[in-house]
C-alpha cells in the first residue's frame, strides 16, 4: 500500500502501482472525467504513471495552467504527426506548449507551409484526435535514439545532451516523439484546433543558427472556446499598440535611427510627460529624491556591479574613446549609478532611508527577432527608484511602495490584479547571498506588508533571486492578458558589492538595504499596456488633448480662439478644429481619435458666450451648452472618478 496525498490534505491509501486516473476516479467519476494531467511530488506525470512511492498528487483539469499546457503540448504532438504526414521529409524540431496555445518548430527543407495549408491541417488533426489515441510513455536507451533520429541532426543534438537512461519517446496513434512527458489521457478530448500563424525562428533561439519555421497553433475542449479565441484575438488586432500609437501620433520607429528604439512624437512625448508628472508628485509625497545620471558608465562599474559578468558578452559592446584604455558601457540598469549617489557622503541610521528616483534610460541589446512595438525595445526609460534602508526599516518601505504601486493601478484604470511574494528555496541555503536573520525579515516584511494592504496573492517558495525576495504584481487587462507590473525587489548583494554602509545606533558600520522598484516597470511597456487595456481612451488626466474645438464654420474662429484661451487659462488642455469641414464629418473624426470632449461652437454660442459639449462615445445623449466655467467643473469632475489624491 502506498499513501497518496491530495491538495486538500485527505490522504488515500492505495495499492502500489494505481495511476492518477485510478486515483481521481476513487475520488468522484466527474473528476476522473476531467482530469487532463497530473504531478506527483512535484513532478509532471501522466495520468496513467503508475505510482509506487508514498507523495503528493495533483490532479489538474482544463481549468488549471498546467492542465492547459498538457493539452496544448499533446496537441503539438498530433500537430506534428499531421505535419509529417502532409509533408515528408521534414525535420521536427522541439514543440512546446506556451502561454497561449502550443508552436512546433520545423526544417522544412525545401517544402513549405502556407496559409492555404493551415485548413487542411486543422481537419486532419482534429480527425486523428476523434480516434482517441493514448499518449503512451516509452524509455529508449542513448543509443538507440541516436538511431532513430540519425537524419535529424535537430532532435540529434538533442538527445547528445541527455544522459542514457533519462530519454523517453511519446508514442501516440502511429507517431512518436522524443518527449519528456506531460500529456491528456488521449487525443479524444481535443475538440477544436486552429493553426495561428508560421513565423521564422532560429533553431534554439540563435541567429547564428538555421531558421526554421516555427507553426503556431491553439485547441481546446470545445468549439465554443476557439470562437470566444479567436474574437478575443481580433479585438486585440483592434487595440495592438504598434497600430493605435500610429493613429494617435503617439510613437514613431525609424530604420534610420536603428531597430527598436523608439522615437516619441509630440503627443506622445506629453502622454509621457504627463505620467511621470504624475508619478513624481507621488513619489514627492512619498518622501522620494529625484536625481539624474548620465546613459553610460565605465566598464568598471558594471563589472562592480556585477552586471558586465552577466550581460556584457550578450549585450551592446563598449564604447571606445580615443584615449587608451577607456572603455564605456551604455547603460543597462541605473542601479549602480544610484550606489554611487549613496555613496557620495556617509550615512547614519538617522538619515535613513534615502530614497532615489529617476526616470532612467536604459538600454539593453534584444536580437531583432525578438523585438515587438514598445513592449520589446533597445532602449526604454524607468520609473526607477532605490531605497537605501536599514533592515528593520523594510517593513514600512514595503507598505509604502504598495501604497504607491496601488496608487498608480487606481488612477490608471488597472483594477484587477494578484501578486506573488517570491521567497527562498529553504531546502537549499547556499543559494542566497545575505544573513539568514536578514532573508527571514525581508521575507516576514514584505509578507505582512502584502497582508496588511490587503492583497490578493500567493508566495512562491524558491522564486526569489539570490540576492533578495521580491514581490511582483500582475494584472489583468480588459482582454483578460496579464502582464507583470511594479514589481518590488530587496536586494542584500549590490550594497556588499558597492561596500555601501551607515553608521547605526551602535557607532558601528551596517550595510543598508537596498529596495529597487519601478510601479510602470518602462515607460515605452506601459504605455504599451494603457494603451492596450483602454484602447486609446486613457483617463481624461491623461489625455494629450482633453478637448477639442469644433467650429461651425471659418466664420467662429476668433470665438474659438477665445474659448482655446479660456480653457488654457483653466489648464485644460484643448485644440481648434477649424477646418472648412462640415460639423458631422469633425465630430466623426474627433470620435476616432478619442478626444474625451467635443466643443461645438458656432452663432448661438458666441453670442451667449458659451460652448455645446458633446461627450466621446455618448452620441445619444444630445449636446449641452454650458459656461466656460460650468465645463470645468464638469472635466473637473471626470478626472476626480479616477485620478484621486496620493
Ligand atoms: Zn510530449
Ligand atoms: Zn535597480
Amino acid at each position: 500500500m502506498i499513501k497518496v496525498t491530495l491538495p486538500d490534505g485527505s490522504v488515500k491509501k492505495m495499492s502500489q502501482g494505481v495511476t492518477p486516473m485510478d486515483v481521481a476516479k476513487s475520488v468522484s467519476e466527474g473528476l476522473a472525467r476531467n482530469v487532463i494531467t497530473a504531478s506527483y511530488n512535484g513532478t509532471t506525470i501522466e495520468t496513467t504513471t503508475t505510482l509506487k512511492t508514498d507523495g503528493t498528487l495533483i490532479l489538474y483539469t482544463w481549468n488549471d495552467k498546467e492542465g492547459k499546457k498538457a493539452f496544448w503540448h499533446s496537441t503539438s504532438h498530433v500537430m506534428a504527426q499531421t505535419l509529417e504526414e502532409l509533408f515528408p521529409g521534414i525535420k521536427l524540431t522541439l514543440g512546446p506548449a506556451i502561454d497561449n496555445g502550443f508552436y512546433y518548430d520545423v526544417d522544412f527543407g525545401d517544402k513549405k507551409i502556407t496559409d492555404a495549408d493551415f485548413k487542411k491541417i486543422e481537419d486532419r488533426v482534429l480527425e486523428i484526435s476523434r480516434e482517441k489515441h493514448e499518449f503512451k510513455m516509452r524509455s529508449v536507451s542513448k543509443a538507440e535514439a541516436l538511431e532513430v533520429y540519425k537524419n535529424n541532426e535537430y532532435k540529434t543534438e538533442l538527445i547528445s545532451n541527455l544522459e542514457d537512461g533519462t530519454i523517453t519517446f511519446c508514442d501516440h496513434s502511429n507517431f512518436f516523439d522524443l518527449c519528456r512527458g506531460g500529456h491528456i489521457p488521449n487525443t479524444g478530448i481535443i475538440k477544436a484546433m486552429k493553426i495561428l500563424s508560421v513565423a521564422g525562428a532560429y533553431w534554439r533561439g540563435d541567429e547564428k543558427n538555421k531558421q526554421l519555421t516555427r507553426v503556431y497553433g491553439i485547441s481546446f475542449p470545445k468549439q465554443k472556446d476557439l470562437t470566444d479565441y479567436l474574437e478575443l484575438l481580433e479585438e486585440a488586432k483592434r487595440r495592438d499598440h504598434r497600430k493605435l500609437g500610429k493613429e494617435l501620433e503617439l510613437f514613431h520607429f525609424s530604420q534610420k535611427v536603428g531597430q527598436g528604439l523608439p522615437l516619441w512624437l509630440p503627443k506622445g512625448a506629453a502622454l509621457r510627460d504627463r505620467l511621470e508628472q504624475f508619478l513624481k508628485r507621488a513619489q514627492k509625497k512619498a518622501g522620494y529624491e529625484q536625481v539624474v545620471t548620465p546613459h553610460i558608465g565605465m566598464k568598471d562599474l558594471y563589472v562592480t556591479s556585477g552586471h558586465y559578468a552577466k550581460y556584457g558578452a550578450d549585450s551592446f559592446q563598449p564604447i571606445h574613446t580615443p584615449a587608451e584604455g577607456e572603455e564605456f558601457l551604455l547603460k543597462p540598469m541605473n542601479c549602480p549609478h544610484h550606489c554611487e549617489i549613496y555613496n557620495a557622503r556617509p550615512w547614519s541610521y538617522k538619515d535613513l532611508p534615502k530614497r532615489y528616483a529617476e526616470f532612467g534610460t536604459v538600454y539593453r541589446y534584444e536580437q531583432s527577432g525578438e523585438l515587438h512595438g514598445l513592449t520589446r525595445v533597445r532602449g526604454f526609460t524607468q520609473d526607477d527608484a532605490h531605497i537605501f534602508c536599514t533592515p528593520d526599516q523594510l517593513d514600512a518601505e514595503f507598505k509604502n511602495v504598495i501604497d504607491l504601486v496601488l496608487y498608480v493601478f487606481g488612477s490608471l484604470g488597472f483594477e484587477n490584479f494578484t501578486a506573488q511574494v517570491s521567497v527562498r528555496d529553504l531546502s537549499n541555503p547556499d543559494k542566497y547571498i545575505g544573513s539568514v536573520e536578514n532573508w527571514e525579515k525581508a521575507e516576514n516584511a514584505i509578507i505582512s506588508a502584502a497582508k496588511d494592504k490587503g492583497l490578493n496573492f500567493v508566495i512562491e517558495a524558491g522564486e526569489a533571486a539570490f540576492y533578495g525576495p521580491k514581490l511582483d504584481f500582475m494584472v489583468k487587462d480588459a482582454l483578460g492578458r496579464s502582464w507583470q507590473l511594479g514589481t518590488i525587489q530587496v536586494d542584500y548583494n549590490l550594497p556588499e558589492r558597492f561596500e555601501l554602509s551607515y553608521k547605526g545606533a551602535d557607532d558601528k558600520l551596517h550595510r543598508p538595504v537596498m529596495i529597487h522598484r519601478a510601479p510602470f516597470g518602462s515607460m515605452e511597456r506601459f504605455i504599451a499596456i494603457l494603451l492596450e487595456h483602454t484602447a486609446g481612451n486613457f483617463p481624461i488626466w491623461l489625455m494629450p488633448e482633453q478637448a477639442i474645438i469644433l467650429s461651425l464654420s471659418e466664420k467662429y474662429e476668433n470665438y474659438a480662439k477665445k474659448v482655446l484661451d479660456l480653457l488654457e487659462n483653466h489648464e485644460i488642455r484643448a485644440l481648434i478644429d477649424n477646418r472648412n469641414e462640415t460639423i458631422g464629418k469633425k465630430i466623426r473624426e474627433a470620435e476616432m481619435n478619442k478626444y474625451p470632449f467635443m466643443l461645438i461652437v458656432g452663432e448661438e454660442e458666441e453670442k451667449n458666450g458659451t460652448i455645446s459639449v458633446r461627450q466621446r462615445g455618448q452620441e445619444g445623449k444630445g449636446n449641452i451648452s454650458v459656461t466656460i466655467e460650468q465645463f470645468e467643473a464638469m472635466i473637473n469632475e471626470e478626472i476626480n472618478k479616477t485620478l484621486k489624491q496620493f
